[in-house]
């Protein structure tokens, strides 16, 4: 099996580097696009007879995000089968992520999740279901037409794997001066990657069923994630003290693309098995409610050290297990140490960490 299904994965757990502990961002993000997922659920409801409601969640990691769509969702059609006067579905979720996700963790916080579900709804809420399914999301994951509707969310800027022999010595993934070669094999990957995803998934929705996704984009006039790019400055340093074998640098490249809303629109065009809804790009700020990860909540004016340290463990949160797989796990606390200090200089030459995400949401084609 190929490597990257088992080597990636969010931190597990819920300790200090936990995704669970670090992934506030991506939380306000998913809580954003409810009314998005809110129109394309009460459109479904229009126009197919549901008993059985079946909603899948790609790439739904660990932590609370996990369980935030299937909150979303069940407040949505809630409101939706009241206003039709409608009797409440069967709710099936099913909660996908690769291999090395830690479900055990989403499977011990569901009681409790439950728990104050049936507190809020009382006797409104008809049967849940909460399911897992690991596999990666570029093969068939369910049965032909069996989802009304798909989520993903901060997943698909993940690619199946990152080009082969890119000859990418130094950095670990794209940046604005990287040659053109590499720009055009990362594109090419993403656009092979992201069409059979939707071949996929389209094989799965049942006719007129809704998907709506968000991945990290790019911007014209933005630098490509500047602070993912430190994190290659940072291993490089650690290869010219011999802290980390040169070879070792050499041979990573993150299987990470982030496409801008033409590359997109393009693919989801040529594929041809979706009508798109919408296609929009907001600009998220790195420390995005950072006041919320930090236990200080009189302190308004965050310090330079707060933010990077912020910055520091989303990055960790979700690159560590793929760092650690290939330069071991002994050197992980002095890279990251470093990494802050270089994003400490950074804050204080740009101030804003900016970096733009893409909402899409498409109808399968009847
Ligand atoms: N949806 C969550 C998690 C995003 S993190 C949130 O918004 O917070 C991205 C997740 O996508 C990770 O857990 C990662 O393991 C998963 N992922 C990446 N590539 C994948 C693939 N090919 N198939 C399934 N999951 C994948």
């Amino acid at each position: 099996m190929d490597r990257q299904q088992v080597v990636l994965h969010m931190n597990p757990g819920m300790g200090d580097n936990s995704y669970a502990h670090n992934s506030i961002i991506q939380n306000k993000v998913m809580r954003e696009t409810k009314a998005i997922v809110e129109e394309s659920i009460m459109r479904l409801y229009t126009i197919v007879p549901i008993h059985c409601f079946k909603v899948a969640d790609l790439g739904c990691s660990s932590g609370p995000n996990a369980l935030q769509l299937v909150s979303n969702v069940i407040d949505i059609v809630d409101t939706t089968t009241s206003n039709l006067n409608l009797e409440p579905p069967v709710f099936q979720f099913l909660l996908n992520d690769l291999f090395g996700n830690d479900f055990n963790s989403i499977f011990k916080s569901l009681p409790q999740f439950l728990e104050s579900l049936e507190e809020k709804k009382g006797h409104k809420l008809g049967p849940c279901f909460i399911n897992a399914t690991p596999g990666t999301f570029y093969k068939r994951l369910f049965p032909n037409g069996s989802l009304h509707f798909v989520h993903s969310s901060f997943s698909l800027h993940w690619l199946s794997q990152a080009p082969k022999d890119l000859g990418n010595k130094e950095n670990i993934h794209l940046t604005r001066t990287s040659s053109p070669a590499m720009h055009k094999a990362y594109g090419e990957q993403f656009q092979k990657d992201f069409k059979l995803f939707l071949k996929l998934r389209s094989q799965e929705l049942v006719p007129g069923g809704g998907m709506v996704l968000t991945l990290i984009g790019r911007d014209k006039t933005r630098e490509i994630r500047t602070s993912w790019s430190l994190l290659g400055t940072t291993l490089n340093d650690m290869v010219s003290e011999n802290l980390i074998e040169a070879i070792k640098l050499e041979s990573f490249d993150l299987p990470l693309y982030d496409p801008t809303i033409e590359e997109a629109k393009e693919v989801i065009e040529d594929e041809g098995s979706f009508t798109l809804q919408r296609l929009e790009s907001v600009i998220l700020d790195w420390s995005t409610n950072i006041k919320e990860a930090v236990e200080d909540e009189n302190n308004n004016n965050l310090d330079l050290n707060t933010k990077a340290e912020f910055t520091t463990k989303f990055v960790r949160a979700a690159l560590e297990p793929l760092l650690k797989a290939q330069f071991g796990e002994k050197i992980m606390d002095e890279l990251f140490v470093r990494y802050k200090n270089k994003i400490v200089q950074l804050i204080m030459e740009v101030k804003l960490l900016e970096f733009s995400t893409l909402i899409i949401s498409l109808i399968k084609k009847v």
